[in-house]
């Protein structure tokens, strides 16, 4: 069956034939006789990583929760269950992924592929490292168990290998103990980009850290945010209805996008409107710590479904760059100060600090990621170029799980050296390049 698939940037469309396998056995056997493939999880990767060259293999027939063990935190099961099922099913017990992105609709398969990071990658990196072990399928038709001693190699190739080592079948995670599904949250105002920065910087200590950044403003107040900080909160934290409540179920999405929004939806005015009610919003809850439920705390965009018809039928990019410690300022600042004078920022520009990364293509840098949306207009693929070589300048790199447009010689530049161990190993592995996807085509890996 053919499909036409995009990720959830809703840009680029493509045709792509859809293989569905149900069992592991059927997604093994599928891989190794189909050129031109990847798996895909639950598409939430922005551009084109989840896209074969020529056809895709969906995970998410692979659904089972395999094994749990109460006294370690280890979670054994299949690479297309979803966090959001994780979520529910161990939040209650008083487990928490240690690592979970900005939404929790994704896949494990798909959180490893892209090595995801959390608001606490400072203090605990990626959700690599809370993987214990996994199993590949790959294109020659083996399955193999892949873990820091047995394939290691492999292993850190296939933690944000973006699906191109082959198809994860099953994994086993670490999941932290939590004694509430409650976040102790303050919120720190920040009148400028170095206040912002000082505020992350000075929160090494806290687990959960993001900035939200009010690109719209410039000239004195470029780079204002309010920085939230977060930490789990205990028993002792909860009063009232939070007391009797210590695990509140995280709701379905209470409302939906019904239609692809019109152009002037996301004109500069109205833009600007929502930022400056955001931002003083936000203000005024301030100061003193206040305990708010999990779900709203780290999946904010979750509660509105189909949120991404909001960029209108062109549908949207998003920029996700990293930039490293001692150069990353510099360069945030041009870029701000570049986007405002455009005119067309958008409501989401978040910034955070990351620490290391653990697998060979994996995103983080030490040093800060600012990951902005922008809806498909004509001239922003030249503009983005713009921004790309002032990452490239600083020696930051751009994510591919957000990734839909950069150059090869951009992702060259930024992930350097691991590009050609990567390259070698895929070529002892699939050396005729069966797996592929759109963006590994693009990317030349
Ligand atoms: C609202 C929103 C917020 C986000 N916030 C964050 C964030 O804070 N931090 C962050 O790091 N990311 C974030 N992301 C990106 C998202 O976490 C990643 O793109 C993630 O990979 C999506 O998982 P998925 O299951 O949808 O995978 P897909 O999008 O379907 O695929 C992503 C990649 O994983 C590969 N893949 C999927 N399943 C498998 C498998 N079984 N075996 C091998 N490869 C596989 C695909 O080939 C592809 O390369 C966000 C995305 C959205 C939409």
């Amino acid at each position: 069956m053919m499909r036409r698939l995009s990720g959830w940037g809703r840009w680029p469309v493509v045709e792509s034939e859809w293989l569905a396998p149900a069992r592991r056995e059927d997604a093994r056997a599928a891989l190794a006789a189909t050129e031109g493939v990847v798996a895909r999880g639950n598409g939430r990767a922005y551009g084109d990583a989840a896209i074969g060259a020529r056809a895709t293999l969906s995970a998410r027939g692979l659904d089972r929760m395999i094994a749990f063990d109460a006294a370690t935190g280890l979670l054994t099961l299949e690479a297309g269950v979803l966090l959001s099922d994780v979520v529910d099913a161990f939040g209650p017990r008083g487990f928490f992924p240690v690592v979970v992105p900005g939404t929790r609709l994704v896949t494990i398969g798909g959180a490893i592929a892209a090595d995801v990071h959390g608001k606490n990658h400072h203090r605990d990196g990626g959700f690599g490292d809370h993987l214990v072990s996994l199993v590949l399928a790959t294109a020659s038709g083996d399955v193999l168990t892949c873990s820091r001693e047995e394939n290691a190699e492999l292993f850190a190739a296939t933690v944000g290998g973006m699906g191109l080592t082959g198809t994860i079948l099953e994994a086993t995670i670490r999941l932290r103990r939590v004694e509430t599904g409650w976040i102790r949250q303050t919120t720190v105002v920040a009148q400028d980009l170095a206040a912002a920065i000082a505020t992350l910087d000075g929160a090494d200590a806290t687990t959960y850290s993001v900035a939200w950044i009010d690109c719209v403003a410039r000239g004195a107040a470029l780079g204002r945010s309010l920085v939230f900080l977060g930490e789990h909160a205990t028993r002792a934290d909860l009063d009232g209805s939070a007391a009797r409540n210590p695990f509140p179920p995280i709701p379905a999405p209470r409302l939906a996008v019904p239609i692809d929004a019109p152009g002037f939806a996301l004109a500069h005015w109205s833009v600007a409107a929502f930022n400056e009610a955001y931002f003083r919003l936000g203000a005024r809850k301030a100061g003193a710590p206040f305990t708010v439920a999990a779900g709203p705390y780290f999946f904010p965009l979750d509660g509105v479904g189909d949120w991404n018809r909001i960029y209108g039928r062109r549908g949207f990019v998003q920029h996700q760059c990293v930039l490293p410690t001692a150069t990353g300022p510099a360069a945030l600042a041009e870029m701000l100060d570049r986007i405002a004078a455009r005119g067309d920022a958008s409501f989401l520009a978040v910034l955070k600090k990351l620490g290391r990364a653990n697998g060979l293509l994996s995103f983080p840098l030490e040093g800060w990621t600012l990951a902005l949306d922008f809806p498909v207009t004509p001239g922003l693929l030249d503009f983005l170029e713009e921004l790309d070589a002032i990452v490239v300048k600083a020696g930051g790199r751009l994510y591919l799980a957000k990734d839909a447009r950069q150059s090869r010689a951009t992702f060259e530049a930024g992930y350097g050296a691991a590009v050609d161990r990567f390259r070698a190993l895929r070529r002892s592995l699939d050396p005729t390049g069966r797996v592929a996807s759109r963006q590994s085509l693009r990317l030349g890996l």
